[in-house]
């Protein structure tokens, strides 16, 4: 009887056979015996037995299409942590290469990603393994691989961290060997720890639109395979929708929920040659509108990791964009494995496009045989992050700098009190120019002196880190303040009295704070530092002065205009009935939309060239008259009690009677009014849908007292439903 574990190695065997024929069975089953014996009684956290791991480790080796090492290395990578099975023992029976790739897996094993550490500390490490053996690298993504398959039997918050790990360093270290696959599954794996209710969600929404998807994929499928068959090119075509990761990140990057987000699917013809890749494009945009902006030519232009395709994103039906991806086997291979394919081809299937794609490959072992293991540091060829370069401290701390970067942008880096004192720097021990391009592994240490008067001014042009480039600013605006503050007040001051504000700025403390909130200073000392180091234009601040001083100067006009005509009217106090502050007998109207009558509370606005306008406090409009413009219009008044005792005096008012359609309800109402004594200058009726009526009436009343007296009366009629004054609300 063959156990399952046995039938498993079995298969990995054959599977390994058919990616390369030249492999060696023996080696790979006596390394399997090993590790079983070495694991023998070690249970993994979910109860199997623990060679189940190393032999799936195995098996993601043996898909990527690595050599027999890497297989053999697979199977025994946690033997020398794990087992009495050491270094040794492995050199003796498999040869240094795989003992060295065990030992390679087991140092990086024992690297752990805390919080308190920065995180490209590790990656620092993962890339010295590198330099050492890609292959530790890659055997290590598939140990951790089938860990992340199996996160859900460690403990909830290992469960977290690991997939955090995964997240942050893994997975972007697959991208960047053009490893997709692994990559794709490691992030899925991890969100799923990391947001599962997020990563549930997609699950189930892909779920409710499968059967869609599956439809609209298979039209698709078929239109462009008839398609290409009567072009007689030979294809494979395969539709899928997104991985989960990619579209939660697009959910979360674009607000949006899962039925909001179109081009979930994706299409991917392979076929046999780069031309036949050309000429797909122009069948499938022959089929299809292309998104204008969304053709790219990795093919002709590879990404830095060395994936070539064709991708283009057109309409299907009903205006669902999808997105095709056209290549060849080769490059399909590619993308899929990355470097990993790297092994498959070095046969000599291929030599053009991978050769060049994985120069970088070969430029990292070749530097990795000069130097030995003796300097790691300056092994790391570290090509394949084209944006960034990776230096060195003297002290052998890395820091990450975007490509291009000088010295300068390193001692700004690393502090600004660095770079404000650095006089010169020295790379790799030997004085250089502090503009000098920063290289990956390069040592480098920046000179300073106590006796340097800061930064150059022409330092803001050379360096390539916005950084850096606002420290250095900062210096001169701090550093010179004295000298800006005074430059800057002299300006200001001259530019004023050109424009006949000096005064008009200067008196109005008002202004002034304007201008401080304006442009967010909290003292006018600042105002005049930002103008003198060339942080705001003179003009900037002198428009909104303008604007100011402008409006202050017509609001006094308009107060002298009221002013002025009424200090001959004194008599008309008497019979307006009302008292302004601040402003005797002044022009005054009352507000038609609420019109105030003695008792009600007012409150007066100065309107442009109309006198003092009185409204209730009450009024809607006196409510919703926020605008600062307006703010300051707004002036106290009150009931003039001594002319309001001259009973010619009558107010109009408005009111809104809602009633139930009821023929007659109106001439009830008229009749009320006429018997009241009231004087009614406007009574009309308008029908409201539903069977009730609306009644508006304008009457002359004495004040509040006989109002309220009309109101309750008109409430009694039959039919009247509510009351009210217009402009209430
Ligand atoms: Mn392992």
């Amino acid at each position: 009887m063959t156990s399952p574990i046995q039938t498993k190695i079995d298969f990995l065997v054959e599977r390994a056979k058919k990616q390369n024929p030249n492999i060696n069975e023996k080696k790979i089953r006596a390394a399997y015996e090993c590790a079983n014996a070495a694991h023998e009684g070690q249970k993994r956290k979910n109860g199997e037995p623990y060679i189940i791991h190393p032999v799936s480790v195995a098996e993601i080796i043996v898909e990527m299409g690595l050599d027999t090492d890497s297989i053999c290395a697979g199977l025994l990578h946690d033997c020398i942590e794990d087992t009495e099975f050491g270094y040794k023992e492995i050199e003796n029976k498999f040869g240094t290469s795989v003992a060295e790739l065990v030992d390679g897996v087991t140092r990086l094993g024992m690297l752990r990603y805390s919080k308190e550490q920065e995180q490209f500390e590790d990656l620092r490490k993962m890339f010295l393994a590198m330099a050492k053996d890609i292959r530790v690298i890659l055997i290590k993504l598939a140990d951790r691989l089938h860990n992340a398959r199996t996160f859900q039997f460690l403990p909830e918050r290992k469960q977290r961290d690991k997939a955090l790990e995964t997240m942050e360093i893994y997975a972007p270290i697959a991208h960047r060997l053009g490893m997709s696959r692994i990559k794709w599954e490691l992030e899925d794996l991890s969100l799923k720890c990391l947001d599962p209710i997020g990563y549930q969600e997609i699950v189930e929404g892909l779920e409710k639109q499968s059967s869609q998807h599956e439809e609209f994929l298979n039209h698709i499928k078929e239109c462009i395979s008839e398609k290409l068959k009567e072009a007689e090119i030979e294809n494979t075509i395969s539709a899928r929708v997104k991985h989960i990761y990619s579209i939660y990140r697009k959910m979360y990057a674009q607000h949006k929920t899962i039925n909001e987000i179109y081009d979930i699917c994706a299409v991917r013809v392979i076929v046999d040659s780069v031309t036949n890749c050309y000429n797909v494009l122009g069948y499938v945009h022959d089929l299809y509108k292309p998104i204008p902006g969304r053709f790219k030519d990795y093919i002709s232009t590879p990404k830095p990791n060395g994936y070539q395709s064709l991708h283009t994103t057109v309409i299907g039906r009903e205006g669902i964009p999808f997105e095709i991806q056209i290549r060849t086997e080769e490059m399909h291979k590619m993308a899929e494995f990355g470097v990993a394919a790297h092994w498959k081809y070095k046969q000599g299937l291929d030599k053009t496009g991978n050769e060049q794609a994985f120069a970088w490959i070969r430029q990292l072992l070749e530097a990795q045989q000069d130097t030995e293991a003796e300097d790691f540091i300056k092994a790391i060829k570290v090509d394949l992050f084209a944006d960034e370069v990776f230096v060195f401290t003297p002290k052998g701390d890395v820091v990450n700098m975007p490509a291009g970067a000088t010295p300068i942008d390193l001692a700004y880096a690393i502090h600004s009190a660095v770079g404000n004192r650095m006089v010169g720097a020295k790379i790799n021990g030997r004085i250089a120019p502090i503009d000098s391009q920063l290289k990956n592994g390069d040592i480098v240490e920046i000179l300073t002196s106590k006796e340097t008067r800061g930064p150059s001014r022409n330092w803001v042009k050379i360096v390539k880190t916005t950084e850096a480039r606002n420290k250095i600013k900062q210096w001169f605006k701090k550093e010179c303040r004295e000298e800006n503050i005074e430059q800057g007040k002299a300006e200001l001051d001259r530019e004023l009295k050109a424009n006949l504000m000096y005064n008009g700025f200067y008196d109005n403390e008002e202004i002034q704070k304007n201008i401080l909130q304006k442009f967010t200073f909290s003292s006018m000392d600042e105002l005049y530092a930002a103008i003198g180091y060339g942080g705001i234009t003179i003009t900037k601040v002198l428009n909104k002065i303008k604007d100011d001083v402008m409006k202050v100067r017509k609001a006094q006009e308009k107060i002298d205009k009221l002013e002025q005509p009424q200090a001959d009217k004194k008599k008309s106090k008497s019979e307006t009935g009302v008292v302004v502050e601040g402003i005797d007998n002044c022009l005054v109207k009352f507000a038609r939309c609420c019109t105030p009558i003695p008792g009600d509370d007012i409150i007066g606005f100065v309107t442009r060239g109309y006198g003092v306008s009185i409204h209730r406090k009450d009024c809607v409009n006196v409510k919703n008259n926020n605008s600062k413009d307006e703010e300051n219009r707004w002036i106290r008044v009150w009931w003039d009690e001594e002319s309001l005792d001259n009973k010619k005096n009558r107010f109009s008012t408005g009111l809104q009677i809602s009633t139930k359609s009821r023929i007659g309800v109106l001439s009830d109402v008229a009749v009320l009014l006429a018997q009241a004594h009231v004087n009614v200058h406007e009574l009309s009726a308008k029908d409201l849908n539903d069977g009730f009526g609306m009644i508006t009436a304008v009457v002359d009343v004495s004040g509040i007292g006989q109002l309220d007296n009309i109101i309750n009366r008109l409430k009694k009629i039959k039919g009247v439903l509510d009351v009210t004054r217009t402009a209430e609300n």
